[in-house]
């Protein structure tokens, strides 16, 4: 039986893999008009059905042939941690020995869900694990939705809810989603569509080192929010942290997100800024970033920043600036006439920092006993910071 439902799974098409349109493609086919195709949608999104047999408002025949030539597979759960204060996070598993993570953060007024798109990340910017580790590869589409798919759905159970758990999504868990457009974009488009989860456009935040030309197109083809990690105020600095700054440095970059406020007017772009000791959190730094974002508001550019302090970890040798130097940064940054936030740590006891504890699997083996030497505090102690606290 095992052996059967995998062999089928790897021979049929995974519907999770879809949007409405290419559902909409699949189901034409199989002969089936796209109202068909919406319905199914609505039982993969909105009901969370995996299973053909539950669809009772299908045609018998057509629920045979969808079971002949298509399945709906989630990832699979490598573990699950819950944090006292409500945050959730999964890690999943995607062959191979990768792992990515998923984060749930509650809050009174939202629900945010911080997802992955990549297992590790080319960029390799130098405070983050997951660019210590490398890129292993791109997440598919349905691997990209199968982590709203099961989270929205494993939530509304298990807090015995009928209406929806997540209203945020942020793609600020592992990888650097504008370096997997193609896979990307039509996860945006499940996550917007009211047949799907019907998310608001600002209710969804890409986040992205600055991958200019990708910058474009996500403004021409899904204007949703946009994240800007930003970290340096000069190309100096910003080469040294974030190595994508070589090929698009500091200015391309603020004039792309100028563009891009044109097609998503009365938003305002969110720059990231993780708080380094003695790197980056100096006052004239600052200073620097006030006179570097008047130059660019003058063309049109609103934002908002958001201080993250930073989560260390042994490789790094980078250190967590202390909180009143962070503070005094915000002072600066606010007296300047910019909007300023400093993001709130999140799921401490539980190591749930998007993009950190994943890229402790990179050696590809053995994800079990490293996830409980984890629990057990033995991994060097990595403290983190839940990502996402953008959206409306
Ligand atoms: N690749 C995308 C999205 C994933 S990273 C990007 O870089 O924007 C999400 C956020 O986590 C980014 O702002 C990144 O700068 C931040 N981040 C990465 N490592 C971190 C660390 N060790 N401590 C704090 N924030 C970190
Ligand atoms: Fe990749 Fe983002 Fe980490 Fe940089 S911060 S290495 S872009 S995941």
């Amino acid at each position: 039986m095992g052996r059967l439902t995998l062999s089928h799974a790897a021979m049929t098409t995974n519907l999770l893999d879809f949007d409405l349109e290419g559902l909409a493609a699949f189901c034409e086919q199989l002969g089936q008009k796209r109202f068909r195709a919406t319905q199914l949608f609505r039982w993969i999104h909105q009901k969370g059905a995996s299973d053909f047999e539950q669809m009772t408002d299908l045609a018998k025949a057509l629920r045979e042939k969808l079971a002949i030539s298509a399945h709906i597979e989630g990832l699979k759960v490598v573990s699950r941690h819950d944090s006292t204060d409500g945050t959730i996070k999964w890690l999943f598993d995607v062959g191979a020995g990768d792992v990515i993570e998923t984060v749930f953060i509650p809050e009174t007024d939202r629900g945010t869900l911080c997802i992955s798109s990549q297992a590790g990340c080319a960029v390799g910017c130098r405070f983050c694990s997951t660019g210590h580790q490398g890129f292993s590869r791109n997440l598919t589409t349905g691997e990209i939705i199968s982590q709203l798919w099961f989270a929205e759905h494993f939530l509304r159970k298990h807090l015995g809810r009928d209406e929806r758990v997540i209203s945020n999504v942020v793609m600020m868990g592992m990888g650097e989603p504008l370096q997997n457009y193609a896979q990307l974009l039509p996860a945006l488009k499940v996550m917007l569509d009211d047949h799907g989860y019907g998310l608001s456009r600002r209710r969804v935040t890409v986040s992205t080192s600055g991958v200019v030309p990708m910058i474009d197109r996500l403004a021409r083809d899904c204007p949703v929010a946009l994240a800007v990690s930003l970290h340096a105020p000069h190309d100096v600095l910003r080469d040294n942290l974030v190595p994508l700054n070589k090929k698009y440095p500091i200015a391309e970059l603020l004039e792309a997100c100028t563009r891009y406020q044109s097609a998503a007017p009365r938003d305002f772009i969110t720059f990231e800024y993780c708080m380094l000791d003695g790197v980056n959190d100096q006052p004239e730094h600052a200073r620097q970033l006030v006179a570097l974002m008047k130059t660019h508001a003058a063309n049109g550019l609103s934002c908002k920043f958001n201080l993250i302090p930073f989560n260390p970890f042994p490789a790094s040798g980078l250190v967590r600036s202390p909180m009143p130097q962070v503070m005094a940064f915000a002072k600066i940054l606010m007296d300047g006439g910019l909007v300023t936030t400093v993001r709130k740590t999140r799921g401490d006891d539980i190591d749930a920092a998007c993009g950190q504890l994943a890229g402790d699997v990179q050696d590809r083996t053995g994800v079990d006993q490293r996830m409980a030497a984890q629990r057990q505090g033995m991994l060097g102690g990595i403290k983190v910071v839940v990502q996402g606290r953008e959206g409306a």
